[in-house]
């Protein structure tokens, strides 16, 4: 009976109601949004572990949003893959990280970090999409091998062949792909060596046994470094997520893991803090 009243009760949930208000505003009003450029781009470094340099920077998009101020993709990404709108978003997050990456490139040349950009499964299913990278990099001058862009497990496994076609003509023109959150979907580990996958990002969620000092979770430690045997094993670099700690990122360089990417390396920010940390102050 209280589950009965529960869910009753929730027809009105005067919070919930707001939630659907605000989606539903979010929703209608994004399209705008990306005209009079709300949207901006945060980066974050990836860091090879060895001796901290910084290998890549990850371009993460937020919505300054007039009237409910800076939203998290977390807010607007879902939203954005529902209506399609994503298709033109990501172009824009794109091209915005690719002239970032073009700056970095004339300032530091070969030994400027590549940028990793997120791909939503709509776009790697978009039939446009290996002609608007190929587009994009040609209008930045940037070589494909300054680009990674970053596919969650479900968008690259088990995908049709259209889309894997595109992500190896991808491959092929020289740009890095990247299976982000690993570990966390229902991968099929045999099938990634016949991917055109470059690098596995391995999910943050894994860095919380990583986290003390001693008393590490055992268990936790060893998917890592299994994860990081099995990458290396098919010729893929490894990027620990979400690490937050000094014990995690001494803990998986002692895994061999190549980079991390976290808090303790750096939060997200503006293209400034990057050129900061690569001028080395
Ligand atoms: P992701 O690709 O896994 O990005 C990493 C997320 O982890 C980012 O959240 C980042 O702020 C957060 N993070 C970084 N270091 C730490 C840490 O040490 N601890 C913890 N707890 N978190 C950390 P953010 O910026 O909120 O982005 C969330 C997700 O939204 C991203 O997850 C990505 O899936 C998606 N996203 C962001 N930008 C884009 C985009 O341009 N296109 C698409 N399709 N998705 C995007």
């Amino acid at each position: 009976a209280k589950a009965d009243g529960k869910s009753r009760w929730a027809l009105y949930d005067p919070e919930r109601n707001a939630r659907e208000v605000a989606r539903f505003t979010l929703s209608a009003t994004m399209p705008a949004a990306l005209e009079r450029d709300e949207f901006y781009v945060d980066y974050q470094p990836l860091v090879r572990l060895e001796d901290s340099t910084v290998v890549g920077v990850e371009a993460l998009v937020r919505w300054q949003h007039p009237e409910f101020g800076r939203l998290a993709p977390d807010r607007f990404i879902e939203l954005a893959e529902e209506t399609g709108l994503i298709v033109p978003l990501g172009r824009w997050v794109l091209r915005k990280a690719c002239e970032q990456a073009r700056r970095w490139l004339v300032e530091f040349g070969d030994s400027a970090p590549f940028v990793s950009v997120n791909l939503a499964v709509r776009q790697s299913r978009d039939p446009e999409l290996v002609r608007d990278v190929r587009r994009i990099l040609d209008e930045c001058e940037l070589p494909p091998t300054h680009l990674q862009l970053e596919l969650t497990e479900s968008a690259i496994m088990g995908t049709a062949d259209e889309p894997l076609e595109a992500l190896r003509s991808l491959s092929d023109m020289g740009v890095r792909i990247a299976i982000d959150d690993f570990g966390t979907g229902y991968s099929n580990l045999a099938y990634l060596r016949h991917l055109p996958v470059h690098e596995l990002k391995v999910a943050g969620s894994f860095m919380e046994g990583l986290r003390a000092a001693d008393g590490a979770d055992p268990v936790d430690a060893q998917i890592v470094a299994t994860l990081v045997q099995l990458a290396h094993a098919l010729d893929l670099t490894v990027t620990a997520e979400g690490v937050e700690t000094p014990a995690q990122a001494e803990r998986l360089r002692r895994i061999g893991c190549d980079a991390g990417q976290g808090w303790f390396f750096a939060r997200p920010g503006p293209p400034e803090d990057i050129d900061r940390l690569l001028h080395g102050d």
